[in-house]
């Protein structure tokens, strides 16, 4: 890229929130669930995640695993690098008691909010509208695969999820990241499969697989009982650990924890992007 799109795409980023994702590596990750194998064999998942870092123990792999994360009964185990895949999924496969699996990665895609319901449509109308109005370039890969009928404070809405190429999405941020349809504008963001929780107020997992306390948003301690504070109501982040708190709101694009997801998510999902259009508002999570 020219220097001077470099410095363009910087503005532009200043201007519509755009989160830097410059120079994330990639994670590939790999779930390993242990099952019963037989009546008599005793059943224990309690030492699972010691047991997977001892597989690779003495291996070329051993520095490469980043983490080893309890997802209910699943250990989700990341490596950081380039790594061979499949020598990492026969390796964990060897043990008869372990079930393995390499999620695959969905293409790129973005998603946008437009008025009215737009799931009556015929997909291909709608591609045809969108390809016009945004003159985009017939790659064969870009093209709505997802629409949700939802509401919105009153407001019916439809969020479409559209997978998309290198060159179409470089369009999009040419135009500030916005999209076209018919008579109206409206911003894009990048499908990150981003998860925040509203229990425990944290990305990564969403409520309904949530384990921790309930956190107030109010004064950001950790109750489920009507909140009766005392001084000044908080302000600041309510995402961020105490030394992190300050300085920024909760969404911004300078938070610290929001940072973290959209990097994790990235390097997870192996997107490549300089530039990320997210949301800084929960309701377009
Ligand atoms: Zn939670
Ligand atoms: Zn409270
Ligand atoms: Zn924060």
């Amino acid at each position: 890229m020219c220097s001077q799109k470099l410095i363009r795409r910087e503005l532009q980023a200043q201007r519509n929130n755009w989160m830097s994702g410059y120079g994330f590596s990639n994670i590939y990750e790999v779930f390993v669930r242990k099952i019963c194998v037989g009546p008599g064999i005793e059943f224990d998942e309690t030492n699972l995640t010691a047991e997977i870092e001892s597989m690779f123990a003495e291996t070329r792999l051993q520095s490469k695993i980043c983490y080893v994360e309890k997802r209910g009964e699943i250990r989700v185990v990341g490596f950081a690098g380039m790594v061979n895949g499949s020598a990492i999924v026969s390796r964990l496969a060897d043990r008869n008691d372990l079930v393995v699996s390499a999620p695959s990665f969905t293409p790129p895609s973005v998603y946008f909010f437009l008025e009215g319901d737009l799931t009556y449509y015929c997909v291909k109308e709608l591609n045809d509208l969108f390809f016009r109005a945004n003159n985009f370039i017939k790659d064969g890969n870009t093209s709505i695969v997802g629409r949700k009928r939802m509401k919105i404070a009153g407001l019916v809405l439809t969020k479409v999820t559209m997978n998309i190429t290198g060159k179409n999405r470089e369009k999009l941020l040419d135009h500030d990241g916005k999209i076209h349809f018919r008579t109206v504008t409206v911003r894009c963001y990048d499908d990150i499969k981003l998860e925040f929780c509203l229990n425990c107020l944290r990305f990564g997992h969403g409520v309904n697989s949530c384990s921790n306390k309930t956190k107030c948003a109010v004064c950001l301690n950790e109750h489920d009982d009507v909140c009766t504070p005392n001084g000044s109501m908080s302000t600041c982040c309510t995402v961020c650990p105490v030394h992190e708190r300050g300085g920024h709101l909760t969404f911004s694009v300078n938070c610290p924890s929001y940072q973290r997801a959209v990097e994790l998510n990235l390097k997870r999902y192996a997107l490549d992007y300089d530039w990320v259009m997210v949301p800084n508002n929960i309701v377009y999570f």
